[in-house]
């Protein structure tokens, strides 16, 4: 492997803070550089898991849980588009855009919350959604902050 910065050789691994920064330039590094790096490293969303583990990577430390929470409120125009698409039945796709978005801004704040913690994926991913009054939804996505680091 070789370090992107020093373009040093290393035989393994073991001699990298993150996949492309070896210790050596991690320890030269100031605290700003040092959070961009590992915040690249981190690749929030393929390391998220609805499970308790990732295949391939083993768990080394548990960070607690994390969570995201967004409260939203329905635009007066959506809800008469989606009261009309009521009428027809099927899927109530102003809806489902809607609560997807929600869904992707609190998965990314549990993200960004993990990341602040140092974790590197959250495992158990759940979502929670609640009707705090009329046409306001609280949306929840929780999960357990861990560190983990490929098997062998
Ligand atoms: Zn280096």
């Amino acid at each position: 492997m070789r370090c992107a910065h020093c373009g040093q050789e290393y035989p393994s691994e073991y001699y990298f803070k993150t996949d492309t920064v070896c210790l050596d330039c991690f320890g030269k590094m100031s605290p700003e550089e040092r959070k961009k790096v590992v915040n690249n490293y981190l690749m929030p969303h393929p390391m998220t898991s609805t499970t308790f583990g990732i295949e391939g990577y083993r768990v080394v430390k548990q960070l607690g849980v994390v969570r995201g929470v967004i409260v939203r409120s329905r635009s007066i125009v959506g809800k008469i588009g989606a009261d009309l698409q009521t009428l027809f039945g099927g899927n109530i796709t102003l809806f489902t855009e809607l609560c997807e978005k929600t869904r992707a801004e609190a998965c990314d704040m549990m993200v960004a919350h993990a990341n602040q913690i140092g974790a590197n994926a959250v495992l158990g991913v759940r979502y929670d959604a609640t009707e705090v009054m009329d046409g306001v939804t609280e949306v929840l996505c929780y999960g357990t902050a861990v560190f983990v680091e490929p098997v062998k």
